[in-house]
């Protein structure tokens, strides 16, 4: 369905649903994606690392040697994606604009209304995909190879294993295709979401008077630390992403860890010694007999 989908556009027909809003053109907004795409994850990812390095959270004994397991299985889902799926959610986003599909055009909702909204519940399906990603087991083999990682930073926002990321571009795809989500919304939400991934799971320490306030709205990385504690129901909270407001909705919200964020323990029991951390091991983890 993912690769179906997201066939060449013909670009002067999604280029008819997109008069009137100065958009980019359909041909040029795919072909800018990866650049626009890969400058905001570089630049995020740098301005995270400085961060770490100049006022780091919780002490590290691994630290940067994960790094290339991290970033290997970003560099590994990214070149799969490329290869199944070149034009990604925002090609879906305008092979279902080109045809008129999806609710907002159905109900005709203007694009300055559906862009917004197409964002706020792009964000709202990543919450209940990852709460189903933590309640049926298949499932949690594949995402508990993000939970795995021993000590978390900003590279731990990008340590997915390739099918869960996979499996959520399939998800994501339905999405964009039932709301009709705008392309410009996509590629927002995609930026927005690796923005937040690097930003949530950061080791950086962000005072209380600061923290406080911003987690009434974006999902700080104390916030998240919680979600990667190694005590099953604080595992199984905090699940938000970008907005914090879902786990507060949905009864899910807690707000420190039981032994505080310098005693709560991080990972997944079984999986934290050094060899378990190698690209391989990642790899093979959800499919090795046991656990
Ligand atoms: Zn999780
Ligand atoms: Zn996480």
């Amino acid at each position: 369905m993912v690769a179906s989908a997201s066939a060449p556009v013909p670009a002067a027909q999604a280029g008819a649903c997109k008069a009137g809003r100065g958009a980019l053109h359909p041909a040029a907004m795919l072909d800018h994606e990866p650049v626009i795409r890969l400058s905001a994850f570089a630049l995020v990812l740098v301005a995270m690392a400085l961060l770490e390095r100049g006022f780091p959270r919780r002490p590290q004994r691994l630290s940067w040697r994960r790094w290339p397991s991290n970033l290997g299985l970003v560099a590994l889902s990214s070149g799969l994606l490329r290869l199944l799926a070149p034009a990604g959610a925002v090609g879906v986003a305008l092979w279902a604009e080109s045809r008129g599909l999806g609710l907002f055009p159905a109900i005709g909702l203007s694009f300055w209304v559906a862009a917004p909204l197409a964002v706020v519940l792009l964000d709202l399906l990543i919450y209940l995909q990852h709460r189903v990603f933590h309640a049926v087991p298949l499932l949690w083999r594949l995402h508990r190879v993000h939970h795995a990682d021993p000590e978390l930073d900003a590279s731990s926002g990008l340590r997915f294993h390739p099918v869960e990321i996979l499996l959520s571009l399939g998800i994501k795809a339905a999405a964009v295709v039932a709301l009709g989500a705008p392309a410009e919304a996509v590629l927002a939400f995609e930026v927005l979401l690796n923005a937040t991934s690097l930003f949530n799971h950061a080791n950086v320490a962000i005072p209380g008077w600061l923290d406080r306030p911003l987690r009434w709205v974006v999902v700080t990385p104390d916030m998240h630390r919680v979600h990667h504690s190694e005590i099953r129901e604080e595992t199984d909270s905090d699940f938000g992403f970008c907005l914090s407001c879902w786990d507060r909705l949905f009864g899910t919200y807690r707000a420190e860890p039981r032994l505080g964020q310098l005693g709560m323990v991080i990972g997944v029991e079984g999986y934290r010694e050094d060899a378990e951390q190698r690209l391989d091991r990642l790899l093979v983890q959800p499919f090795r007999p046991g656990g």
